[in-house]
């Protein structure tokens, strides 16, 4: 298979390319360096903002925080707006958009066109990907589809309760190609995909249907069907750490992203470093979307900064949590993160009004924080990216 630079260069359209090498490149470089400076005087307001457009979804998978949502809500087009607005005047440019499943917004493809100058990865399930979609995507030319694909069609049967919503997700793969747009693949690791997914014939399958990138999950057992007995144990998330960083040595032709690592190998939690945060369809701000409470929220009036840089929840999170785990506290934590949301007045922010008992019933499990010496990265170009440049892409936990 061809090296990724020339894939891209053969793949994508030059005015593609172009919006993404600034958009999700140097403009997350810069958005870096002046999180780092506004961290200095200290101002806490993260170079990318991930944003839950709506609590919809038209797939039911086990285990997703967004499912049980009695009145699920949709983001009005005005708020989106206000959040990109007053987040692209602090320097950011990247901005991941999730669910629910967005594309079940008529309005969303337009807002990206109405917003040139940011860069928005796309978080869908693929089902409503199909070729007019993708054709106004390349149109407006900044949104890179991130599809998720978890396992065979026997785990979409099983996990998500439709095999058909596996073929729909590879025809989404597909006309993202035709369309030439710069295309990712997501897959959420658990016990019973592991065997599908840990492996190269994955990647390499998902590359020569059109992947440029390859995001590896591990799965956080969530919402009201959990399936705890999915969570990985220590073992395998060595084991997955240590396929990475073979597959990066050996796969060229796309980039294998994971969100867990620094370059150094050394577990870390995306929202206790404060590089990013998740503010959900509601317009609360939550440290990342599966830790569903919080203690603000924002509105139209382009209170976005204020509201997220003085959230007491939020300067708790990033205060306590290191004291507390190097790795994910939902899952090694869950009954000292119940008290850390209690102490600072934090709200359910799930829409199903059960969070905290959720919270509360959790086992501690294992996470990222695998034991034993970390793995650093052996790659010289993920090393070195990841030490620059990492939280870009590892911003979601
Ligand atoms: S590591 Fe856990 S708490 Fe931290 S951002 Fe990821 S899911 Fe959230």
């Amino acid at each position: 298979m061809m090296p990724l630079p020339i894939r891209l260069l053969r793949e994508v359209p030059p005015r593609l390319l172009w919006k993404f090498a600034v958009g999700a490149g140097l403009g997350n470089l810069r958005a870096i360096r002046r999180f780092e400076r506004r961290k200095k005087r200290g101002v806490v307001f993260p170079p990318f903002v991930f944003v839950s457009v709506t609590q919809r979804c038209n797939l039911v998978c086990k285990g997703c925080w967004a499912t049980g949502v009695g009145d699920p809500s949709d983001m009005p087009p005005e708020l989106l707006h206000a959040v990109v607005t007053g987040s692209r005047a602090q320097g950011c440019r990247f901005f991941g958009i999730l669910g629910g499943e967005p594309l079940l917004l008529p309005w969303l493809t337009d807002f990206f066109g109405e917003h040139r100058d940011s860069y928005f990865q796309l978080f869908t399930n693929g089902q409503l990907l199909d070729d007019a979609t993708a054709g106004r995507l390349r149109r407006s030319g900044n949104v890179s589809p991130l599809i998720s694909i978890e396992g065979g069609a026997e785990s979409y049967a099983d996990r998500r309760g439709n095999g058909r919503a596996y073929a729909k997700a590879l025809e989404a793969l597909a006309c993202c190609k035709r369309h030439g747009l710069v295309t990712g693949v997501a897959t959420s690791v658990s016990v019973s995909t592991y065997a599908d997914v840990v492996t190269p014939a994955f990647i390499d399958g998902m590359v020569a249907r059109g992947a440029h990138y390859v995001w590896y999950y591990i799965y956080r057992p969530s919402g009201p069907e959990p399936g705890f007995n999915e969570a990985l144990d220590d073992a395998q998330v060595r084991a997955l750490r240590q396929f990475l960083l073979e597959q990066r040595r050996r796969c060229k032709s796309a980039v294998i992203i994971d969100a867990y690592w620094d370059h150094e190998g050394h577990a870390l939690c995306p929202a206790a470093t404060g590089i990013s945060h998740h503010i959900n369809a509601r317009g609360g701000v939550e440290p990342c979307p599966p830790v569903q409470c919080c203690d603000c929220r924002v509105g139209t009036a382009g209170d976005v900064v204020s509201t997220v840089a003085e959230s007491p929840f939020l300067e708790a999170f990033r205060t306590t949590v290191p004291g507390l785990t190097r790795g994910c506290v939902l899952m090694d934590h869950p009954s000292e993160l119940a008290a850390l949301a209690a102490r600072c007045g934090a709200c359910d922010s799930s829409g199903r009004g059960r969070f905290f008992e959720e919270l509360a019933s959790r086992p501690v499990l294992g996470c990222h924080n695998h034991s034993g010496e970390p793995l650093p990265e052996t790659s010289w170009s993920y090393r070195f990216a990841k030490k620059h440049w990492f939280f870009g892409f590892g911003a979601y936990g």
